[in-house]
């Protein structure tokens, strides 16, 4: 037996070999990675025994803790009979099971699942979704060729759903590859583009948006939004009624409501779905990042009735869906979403998920108060803490003073993991966190805060 290699060769041939998302790579070398080997609930382990809270669900995905017995054991069980059979051309027993629960506990009305592997792809799929349904469904109206979407939007990396975002450092320099779409004013409260205040306003910023629906509806095939947070924006929270008022005008105006559940989806806003706060149906509706606890990559676009009907016709229509990939309705992925899911009823995951949420709310509050943070914004066990240099008139620190990344940093040293987006700090623990657990992670960031020095 070969010895596994030490922590410091693993860091050596990390630094040589690989590439990290989202990561300024020349600093990366310089510095030492922290390597996971394992987690427990709500903890992460790195390769010398040291325990860390894992503050970011590992990048919003994780629900039920790491290492849970019954997602591991839906794992095994199924690795025992097979990985993977391709799913075109023929089905498998958790990929049939999972979408019969999936439109179980979707809003009602959505009644198809159609699989893939990740937030973008979903994200794609209800883009292609909606621009073939126009055409064949109602050839008559448009060309409905475009989207509407909010300024700030993320919905994944790919082209397609880089088009519909706008976050300018990811996106400004693939401008050139991607097609052209109208945007509009997110809410933003805090830094409210119109100067009003909430709820005096009652939602002055929706009048635009019902502008360029009344404007261009004719080419609009769809408006695509991250409903309840706009979560890679830095948590940008939308007011109650937002969303109801979005998807009236949507249908008003025959312009498909498309939501992008992936980081508010399985019970991140304290509902199953974001959607649920409003008791909206979407015409077509992504997740991914929660599907499986966390465990797999896996991602579903659920559609309605209406939708799919639009694909249907004989072979030699060509109506086909032609789209998709080759770990489409992976089975693993697919068991192990079913045991996510199985989990949320038997632990009662979103009841007693609620009192936490309160919980942290309170424990939140002396943290707004602090000297550097402008805005604490809460959705469920969604976070986001703005730092500002200035409190009363909201100037934010430069990016290039990476005042998130110090806290970060701080926290980290604390044994809490967080990745800051820009000036906002994220907090999204795992569902599971225990009340202890919760008040140690608001504890170490409070701390980790007040020891911010900026000149
Ligand atoms: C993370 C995210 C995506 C992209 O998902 P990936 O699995 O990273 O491709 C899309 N939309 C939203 C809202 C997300 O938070």
């Amino acid at each position: 037996m070969t010895r596994p290699p030490s922590t410091n060769q693993l860091r050596n041939w990390d630094r040589r070999y690989l590439w990290h998302p989202f990561t300024q790579m020349q600093e990366w070398e310089q510095e030492h990675p922290l390597i996971i080997e394992r987690g427990k609930g709500s903890y992460l382990i790195d390769t010398e025994g040291r325990k860390y809270l894992d503050g970011t669900s590992s990048i919003w995905v994780n629900i039920h803790g790491h290492r849970h017995p019954v997602l591991d054991r839906a794992i095994k069980k199924q690795l025992d009979k097979i990985a993977h059979s391709t799913f075109l051309g023929l089905s498998n027993p958790p990929a049939i099971e999972l979408a019969r629960e999936l439109i179980r506990i979707a809003p009602k009305g959505l009644t198809r699942v159609f699989y893939s592997d990740n937030g973008s792809t979903a994200v794609e799929i209800a883009l292609k979704m909606a621009v073939q349904y126009w055409q064949q469904r109602h050839p008559k109206v448009g060309p409905k060729n475009t989207f509407l979407h909010l300024k700030l939007a993320y919905h994944g990396d790919t082209l397609g759903a880089v088009s519909v975002g706008n976050i300018a450092l990811f996106h400004s320099k693939f401008k050139p590859l991607l097609f052209p779409t109208v945007e509009a004013e997110p809410p933003h409260c805090y830094r409210c583009p119109l100067n009003l205040t909430h709820p005096s306003c009652r939602m002055a910023c929706i009048e635009p948006i019902e502008q360029i629906f009344k404007i261009r509806h004719r080419e609009l095939a769809g408006f695509i939004i991250e409903p309840l947070m706009q979560a890679a924006a830095g948590m940008i929270p939308q007011p109650s009624g937002y969303l109801t008022r979005l998807r009236e005008l949507c249908t008003q105006y025959k312009i498909l409501f498309i939501t992008d559940e992936v980081a508010t989806g399985f019970g991140r806003t304290g509902t199953m779905f974001a959607c649920e706060h409003e008791k909206i149906t979407p015409d077509l509706m992504a997740i991914s990042k929660g599907l499986t606890g966390g465990y797999m990559p896996l991602a579903a676009t659920l559609t309605t009735d209406e939708i799919y009907k639009g694909f249907l016709g004989r072979y030699d229509e060509f109506k086909t869906f032609f789209h998709g990939h080759s770990f489409t309705g992976n089975p693993l992925g697919c068991a192990v979403a079913l045991a996510n899911l199985h989990v949320f009823r038997r632990e009662n995951t979103l009841t007693r998920l609620s009192s936490k949420i309160k919980l942290m709310t309170r424990w939140l509050k002396p943290i707004a108060d602090t000297s550097h943070v402008g805005d604490v914004r809460q959705r469920g066990f969604m976070v986001g803490i703005e730092l500002v240099r200035d409190k009363a008139t909201k100037e934010p620190y430069p990016l290039s003073a990476k005042a998130g990344h110090r806290v970060a940093a701080m926290a980290r040293s604390k044994g809490l993991i967080l990745r800051p987006i820009g000036n906002v700090l994220v907090l999204m623990p795992p569902l599971s966190t225990t009340v202890e657990e919760l008040k140690k992670m608001v504890e170490i960031l409070k701390k980790s805060i007040e020891t911010l020095s900026i000149d």
